[in-house]
């Protein structure tokens, strides 16, 4: 699977590589169970943020400030 193999990122730019780790970092908190919260300030992130960006860490209000 191409997410697990670090070899197969080395042609890509540093926005692929950022987004990577972001869809990584978020299957690692669909498993801790706290994906849709916040990752600084613990607040739901909500649908509509969500769909607008599935793999957002941050809530409207952290992202922005
Ligand atoms: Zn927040």
């Amino acid at each position: 699977m191409l997410l697990e193999d670090d070899a197969a990122q080395e042609g890509l730019d540093p926005e692929a590589r950022a987004e990577l780790r972001a869809i990584r970092t978020s299957l690692d908190r669909i498993e801790d169970g706290t994906y849709g919260s916040c990752a600084r300030c613990g607040a739901a992130m909500g649908e509509d943020r969500l769909r607008a960006l599935p793999f957002a860490l941050t809530c409207v209000r952290c992202s922005a400030g």
